[in-house]
């Protein structure tokens, strides 16, 4: 093998793991960001699109359901298009306000499958956060 046989092999190889690494790189890039997107979807599948509040009623505390669901307007700014959209999480309700009042009203009858539901969604969202 003559020098510039083994130069040209050399510089082969060197070109051939910098394609390898910058490929590696593009690629978990890739992950990171699908798997950020899996997690977004997950958070918004556990969101219980409702939260609990205080509310002082003749001078004690008590505590009810709220819906965070709110209309915006979806519209290109010519027609008017509302959208119903959980405030936290940002999902859209399909079902619109009367979706997010049924939801409500099942956590008023259920506490418990909404400490449960908000306690996934929180476990989630904290995953989000690192
Ligand atoms: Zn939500």
């Amino acid at each position: 093998m003559s020098f510039w046989q083994a130069l040209i092999l050399l510089l082969t190889a060197i070109g051939g793991v910098i394609a390898i690494r910058f490929t590696t790189t593009l690629d978990l890039n890739k992950f990171l960001e699908y798997r950020q997107e899996r997690q977004v979807a997950k958070m918004r599948a556990a969101c219980p699109h409702t939260i609990l509040v205080e509310v002082p009623i003749n001078g004690h505390r008590e505590y009810r359901w709220k819906t965070l669901a709110v209309d915006v307007d979806a519209g290109d700014g010519v027609a008017v298009k509302k959208i119903t959209v959980c405030s936290r999480c940002g999902t859209q309700l399909l079902g619109g306000l009367a979706q997010a009042n049924d939801a409500r009203l099942y956590f008023e009858r259920d506490p418990d499958a909404w400490l449960k539901q908000e306690a996934y969604f929180l476990k989630v969202a904290r995953k989000l956060m690192h």
